[in-house]
């Protein structure tokens, strides 16, 4: 066996993986051959599986340098799930659990030693770990050693001292960031021997981007909450008071949110973040305090409720959800006051370069806010990558087209309005334009005789926000002018001036308004790569069962399978454990713990609930080609109870009709039994199940679309024939071919 199977067989067996994500298999095919190697992976890229694989390949033990205790524990977590011997040692542990670990290592008894980088330099301590059989070293968060990275941690600086401390081993450095600049000094800092660098693209294919107008933040915040129900996220904003307001606003509305940021207390923090990550708090509202060392691969979106000071910071952020390959969203929620927000504070930075840079990287934050260009293109393009397609489909702009279009009439209107309040000699602020234009009854413009403006109430039809993201859109076109003496009041410019007079036409960003409960209603929901169809009934039933055996065992659910193993179970609904390891994330050692009851609660489903049928993936993550069942004519397993039950009835005289009735089940289920009778070979004669006649019908049709999926097959015949019947149909005509053939 080559090393490279071996790679695969361990990837399989242990990991419960089909295929490599991009550039794993490089990456372990040097490191573990004993070469130096930087693997700069985007966060959900799999780096901890470039080291951790070899690890479990070959003999000795693989060092791992972690900046971050709750990361240690939850990796040391996953890798005893799977089966493979890890351990960790930091200040968290008491002396008698120390002992343990250290004679365990002495013992040679595991396969990885996860560290943070100042205890290799405790006295004596790099003595002690020389003599046991270290074969390979790996640095997490390897940016760390770089004044030049954007999480300089000084203890990481002494990690240059490995390579005199271990001559000859080899030294796997992994990142999710790094400039050229941070990569040199990797490689410089850590002393590499001329190693292949190894660079992933950027880009995150599952992740959706979409940039809304800030309204009312709480509702709104609600609104996209409410809308996503049952799913883990995060919001993030600028300040502990915002984190906090929010997490309040969403527990008001019933939805269990825990707040994050660096105010509260060790315990509280901790706390919350563990709720988080057990799925107790699916929601957590957090500052920028929140995130490194938060491995939960299942976050499903990530809000910005106030603008990120630059793109680095938004994409670091955003990557945190969809780590599971699975379909998550972004959404910023912007406000052009957002950004003279954080304008005030830089500011107050007193070194003048270091102000530039950061009023640079504010800008390009607003002009990604702002673009109608492809969200994904922009981001990539920040990180000195080419987006090649022209249409991404994973991000407003391009789902809308990205065009402006007309609203010379609203923009007139507004235009006009704000005109006439400026004249009336009383300079005001936007809202008061917008509130003018829809007849607020408010009385401050009674007061001011503003109802008697020509434009009062002519902007009725549109919504508030509509109208304050066209004045902002319009106010960033050099219409309109804002004074900065704090008021903000409103003017036309020059340029406002002669458009309004000579009826030029304009055009804006179209205008989404996502402000109110209705809208979130009635939101589009994106669509993005990397979604798994599935049975969501029984995934819920799923999710419950993994969650009631992770309290059990104290560890987050995810620890025990991830979301796209239990999607994979809720459309596969797998009838052995040949067919559960070919879940992914399900190898041996899962396989052999949980299979059993896996098996029983796919049984137990089957028994009351219609088995789903589901297209085949078009990109597979974990089992290339085979993650989708095999297709119910080419089943090959025996025949489930259930059915044989059905087929009793049916030999006893009842009809379909009648056994479903009995059976309280419906009669396509009772018909989908009797097909997996006739796939297995328990029924053999069509003769008062299908007439020839619809047998002859189905054969043609089957000819030119295949049998699966079903739905092109029940489409081509006018859905005269029900799935069940035209299921049974099928099973008796490729039953008759293969017999016929063999
Ligand atoms: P990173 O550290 O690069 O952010 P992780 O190592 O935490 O990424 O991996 C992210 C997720 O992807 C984990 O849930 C992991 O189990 C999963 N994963 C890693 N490699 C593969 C693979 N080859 N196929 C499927 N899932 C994978
Ligand atoms: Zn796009």
């Amino acid at each position: 066996m080559s090393k490279r199977d071996d790679a695969r067989e361990v990837l399989r067996r242990v990991f419960g993986f089909g295929e490599f994500r991009p550039l794993q298999e490089e990456i372990i095919d040097s490191f573990g051959g004993g070469r130096d190697a930087v693997a700069i992976l985007p966060t959900g890229g799999g780096k901890s599986l470039c080291y951790q694989l070899p690890a479990v390949q070959q003999e000795g033990l693989t060092l791992v340098i972690s900046p971050l205790i709750a990361l240690m524990k939850d990796q040391v977590d996953q890798l005893r799930a799977a089966g493979v011997e890890a351990t960790f040692l930091n200040s968290s542990l008491e002396a008698t659990e120390v002992r343990e670990r250290t004679a365990g290592l002495e013992a040679g008894r595991y396969r990885l030693l996860y560290l943070a980088p100042e205890r290799l330099f405790l006295d004596g301590f790099a003595d002690w770990l020389k003599r046991l059989s270290l074969r390979a070293i790996a640095i997490d968060e390897a940016h760390c050693i770089s004044e030049w990275g954007h999480d300089f941690r000084p203890e990481y600086r002494q990690l240059g001292e490995l390579r005199s401390l271990f001559p000859g081993l080899p030294v796997l450095a992994l990142t999710a960031t790094a400039t050229e600049r941070v990569r040199r000094d990797i490689v410089d800092q850590l002393r590499l021997e001329d190693p292949p660098v190894y660079v992933a693209s950027f880009n995150r294919p599952n992740l959706h981007y979409r940039v809304l107008p800030k309204g009312r933040v709480g509702r709104q915040v609600v609104d996209l909450v409410r809308a996503r129900p049952g799913a883990a996220g995060i919001v993030y904003c600028q300040s502990r008071k915002g984190a906090e307001k929010l997490a309040g606003d969403l527990r008001a509305a019933g939805i269990s949110a825990r707040p994050y940021h660096a105010g509260l207390s060790p315990e509280e923090r901790a706390a919350n973040q563990e709720a988080f990550l057990r799925d107790d708090a699916p929601v957590i509202c957090a500052t920028i305090a929140f995130g490194m060392g938060i491995n939960k691969p299942d976050v499903r979106f990530v809000f910005h409720a106030d603008l990120p000071k630059n793109l680095e910071s938004y994409y670091q952020e955003t990557g945190r959800a969809g780590r599971d390959g699975l379909p998550a969203e972004c959404i910023l929620l912007f406000a052009p006051g957002d950004a003279a927000k954080i304008e005030r504070f830089l500011r107050e930075i007193e070194d003048e370069e270091a102000r530039r840079i950061a009023r640079e990287q504010l800008r390009r934050m607003v002009d990604f806010a702002e673009s109608v260009e492809c969200r994904r293109a922009d981001l990539l393009r920040h990180f000195g990558e080419t987006y090649p397609e022209d249409n991404c489909g994973g991000c407003d702009n391009c789902e809308s087209g990205g065009e402006e279009v007309d609203a010379t009439r609203e923009a007139q209107m507004l235009m006009s309005c704000v005109h006439r309040i400026h004249r009336a000699r009383c300079p005001m602020g936007l809202s008061h334009a917008v509130a003018v234009l829809r007849g607020s009854r408010k009385e401050r413009i009674r007061s001011l005789g503003h109802d008697q403006l020509p434009t009062y109430g002519l902007g009725e039809g549109q919504p508030e926000a509509y109208w304050r993201s066209l004045g902002k859109q319009l106010l960033q076109k050099g219409y309109l002018l804002q004074s900065d003496d704090g008021y903000s009041t409103v003017r036309l410019s020059e340029r406002g001036r002669s458009v309004l007079r000579e009826r030029t036409s304009i055009r804006v960003r179209p205008i989404r308004v996502a402000d109110s409960a209705a809208e979130a209603g009635r939101e589009r929901r994106p669509s993005a790569a990397g979604s798994i169809p599935c049975d969501e009934a029984f995934f819920e039933r799923l999710r419950a069962w993994r969650k009631e055996l992770a309290e059990e065992r104290g560890v987050p659910p995810y620890i025990i399978l991830g979301d796209a193993g239990l999607r994979h179970l809720a459309r596969c609904y797998p009838q052995s454990a040949a067919e559960l390891l070919r879940i992914p994330g399900m190898g041996e050692k899962k396989v052999h713990e949980y299979g059993e009851a896996l098996l029983g609660l796919v049984r137990d489903w089957l028994r009351e609930h219609e088995r789903q049928e589901f297209a085949p993936l078009e990109e597979s993550e974990g089992r290339g080609g085979s993650t989708s069942p095999a297709s119910p004519g080419r089943s090959p397993g025996g025949c489930p109870p259930s059915a044989l039950a059905s087929l009793k009835m049916l030999r006893e005289g009842r009809s379909v009709a009648a056994i479903a009735r009995e059976r309280g089940l419906q009669t396509t289920t009772i018909e989908t039994h009797l097909a997996q009778c006739v796939e297995s070979g328990e029924l053999t004669d069509p003769d008062g199940f299908v007439s020839p006649g619809e047998l002859e019908r189905v054969g043609e049709a089957l000819r030119e679309h295949g049998s699966y999926p079903l739905r092109p097959l029940f489409d081509a015949l006018e859905g005269q024939i029900g799935f069940g019947r035209l299921r049974l149909a099928v099973a008796f005509l490729e039953r008759g071919k293969r017999a016929a053939g063999s």
